[in-house]
């Protein structure tokens, strides 16, 4: 249903153009995300502060054009700075963590996996030997702690701070601690903002090897503060084969490239179907539009992750697979990444 709304709000929106870039409001905007939640848009868009002035009736421009779609309830619209500053350069961040690597886990749209992606890449890295964090930031639908299989609210220790949650000996931090997993949020600017740091600096991490953190879906606050605020080794974007999924991700890298966040690589996900009975693959999604994206944009390909039944049950119960069945033929999969990331920070 959320790719239904979101096909019929961009319908409408291509015939509307940005006041200033002149660029339509359709899929190729670089500046342009549109997040679906229960059956609500969140609409935003990266502006120039200085020409603010000149949006000033575009918000109503905006909802006018989406009036008439059947079964969206409601229309959220948010116009974001654009980020000049190459955040690389900044010396100082405002949120920090004892982490040696900060990885974010990020991808265009929704419903890709790259929660399931996040907690079994800890998982990998973790019996790599390595001390793993696993910051969950997807204020649209926080699902690390139930992929994890942790429930409790997380205790505060002496000096006030929050004590991870433990999952396999992984530290887990959820957003979804905050506010409620089924609270329905909406989050401006800021509050992203101090949520993010109370999960950085509010936390007790003590020390560790790789920090991951599952980003919500598209280009939006939590991406920018943590890109400007924290130091982040790197971004893996997570895509399915399929255009629609690609164009996203391509936004995603658009986004990092532009804020000075170094690009690790991309992965494809549900790239292929092996079948139990006949033992053929199925390309269902179609096959290799991630890779061949990735020579295009110059960024590294990680990998291709097929379809499996039992890494979806494993997420879902809250066992990643990587842990309840290291020696299947995804979890290898999950390994050999894993192994590349290492490689690369060893
Ligand atoms: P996202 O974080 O991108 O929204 P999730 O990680 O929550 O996506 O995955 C969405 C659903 O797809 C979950 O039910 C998950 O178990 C399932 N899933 C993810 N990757 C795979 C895969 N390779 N094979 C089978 N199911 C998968």
């Amino acid at each position: 249903m959320s790719e239904q709304l979101k096909t019929a709000i961009f319908e409408k929106l291509k015939n509307l153009q940005d006041p200033i870039s002149k660029m339509p409001l359709d899929q190729k905007n670089p500046n342009l995300s549109i997040v679906i939640e229960n059956e609500k848009a969140l609409i935003s868009l990266i502006i120039d502060p200085n020409e603010k002035d000149k949006f000033e009736n575009f918000t109503t421009d905006i909802k006018n054009s989406l009036q008439n779609i059947s079964n969206l309830q409601s229309v959220n619209v948010v116009f974001t700075a654009e980020q000049k500053i190459k955040t690389s350069n900044i010396s100082s961040k405002k949120f920090n963590i004892n982490a040696k690597n900060i990885i974010a886990i990020a991808s265009g749209k929704g419903g890709v996996g790259k929660s399931t992606f996040t907690v079994n890449l800890a998982a990998a890295l973790k019996l790599a030997g390595n001390k793993i964090g696993i910051l969950d930031a997807d204020i649209y639908g926080p699902s690390v702690p139930r992929m994890m299989g942790v429930s409790d609210k997380p205790k505060a220790n002496e000096n006030n701070k929050l004590i991870p949650l433990i999952s396999n000996d992984i530290k887990c931090m959820s957003i979804g601690f905050l506010v409620g997993v089924d609270t329905p949020t909406i989050w401006r600017g800021p509050m992203v903002m101090k949520a993010l740091e109370q999960m950085y600096n509010g936390v007790e991490w003590g020390e560790l090897d790789y920090l991951l953190i599952d980003l919500p879906p598209g280009t939006g606050d939590a991406q920018l503060t943590l890109a400007q605020n924290s130091k982040l080794t790197g971004s893996i974007i997570i895509s399915t084969p399929q255009d629609v999924a690609l164009i996203d991700a391509r936004k995603g890298i658009n986004m990092f490239n532009k804020v000075g966040v170094n690009i690790l690589g991309i992965v494809e996900n549900m790239s292929y179907f092996i079948c139990s009975n006949c033992n053929e693959k199925h390309e269902i999604f179609s096959h290799g539009g991630v890779k061949e994206e990735s020579k295009k944009l110059n960024v590294d390909f990680l990998g291709e992750l097929p379809i499996d039944k039992d890494l979806r049950i494993g997420s879902d119960e809250g066992n990643p697979i990587c842990i309840s069945n290291p020696k299947s033929e995804i979890a290898k999969k999950y390994f050999e990444i894993a192994n590349k990331i290492n490689l690369r920070f060893k």
